[in-house]
C-alpha cells in the first residue's frame, strides 16, 4: 500500500512501465499502488513473464538486419533512471549502432510484448519513456533516440516506433495524472478496453466493470 505521508506529488517515484499500465487500465495502478490486496499470479502475468525470456531466446538467433540495422550490439534488461521526471525503468533490450564517418552513434529502445491486439497506445508511450530516459541516463542529446521497435509475440512481428514529441508528452502527462491520483487519493476510472477485465488479477475488486 502506498503510504502518502508527507510527499509531494513530484517526489512521488515512479516506473516507466507504470505509465503503460495508467495508460491501459488507471486503476490497476490505484489497486497496486494504494489497497492492500493479496493477489495470485494469473496466466497472463504468467505469460508476460514468458514474453521476456522469449526475447532472449530469439535475439540469440537473429542479428541486427532484421531492425533495418547494419551493425548493432545488443544489451539486455538495461536499468535507467531520470532525476528530471523521478522514473526508473528496465529496458528489455537496447540496440547499440556505433557511431560512422559522417553519423553520430545511435540507441533503440525494444520492448517485446505478448499481446493479441497489436501494437497499441499503452505500449508506444512505455516505448518513449525508456527514449527519454536513455537519452538523460546516458547523456545522449534530447530527442536523438528517435526510434525504438516492439517485439509482438507470438508471431515474432516487429514494429518500428517514432518516437516523437507526441509520445514523449503523453508519457509526462501520464506521470502527472498517475502523481494526482496518488497525492488526492481520486479513485479512477475503469479500463476502456473491458474486454480484459476477466483476466485481471483485480477483477474482484473492481465491482463495476463485468
Ligand atoms: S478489472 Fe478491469 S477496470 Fe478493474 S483493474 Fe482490472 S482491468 Fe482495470
Amino acid at each position: 500500500m502506498f503510504d502518502l505521508g508527507t510527499a509531494s506529488a513530484e517526489s512521488i517515484p515512479l516506473a516507466v512501465a507504470d505509465a503503460r499500465q495508467w495508460t491501459f487500465c488507471p486503476r490497476v495502478l490505484w489497486h497496486r499502488r494504494m489497497m492492500p490486496h493479496r493477489v495470485r499470479e494469473t496466466a497472463k502475468m504468467a505469460l508476460g513473464r514468458d514474453a521476456e525470456a522469449a526475447l532472449e531466446r530469439l535475439e540469440r538467433r537473429r542479428g541486427a538486419r532484421r531492425y533495418g540495422l547494419e551493425v548493432a550490439s545488443r544489451r539486455f534488461n538495461v536499468r535507467l533512471q531520470s532525476e528530471r521526471l523521478g522514473v526508473c525503468g528496465v529496458c528489455d533490450l537496447v540496440l547499440d549502432v556505433a557511431p560512422g564517418a559522417a553519423t553520430p552513434g545511435q540507441a533503440h529502445p525494444v520492448e517485446v510484448k505478448r499481446t493479441e491486439g497489436g501494437a497499441s497506445g499503452h505500449h508506444t508511450i512505455q516505448l518513449a519513456g525508456y527514449a527519454m530516459l536513455l537519452e538523460e541516463h546516458e547523456a545522449r542529446p534530447q530527442g536523438s533516440v528517435d526510434t525504438g521497435f516492439l517485439l509482438l509475440l507470438p508471431e515474432e512481428r516487429l514494429v518500428p516506433v517514432k518516437l516523437g514529441t507526441d509520445l514523449r508528452s503523453a508519457f509526462e502527462r501520464a506521470l502527472q495524472d498517475i502523481r494526482a491520483m496518488l497525492v488526492h487519493e481520486r479513485f479512477p476510472p475503469p479500463t476502456k478496453h473491458r474486454a480484459f477485465c476477466a483476466q485481471c488479477e483485480y477483477v474482484r475488486f473492481c465491482g463495476d466493470v463485468l
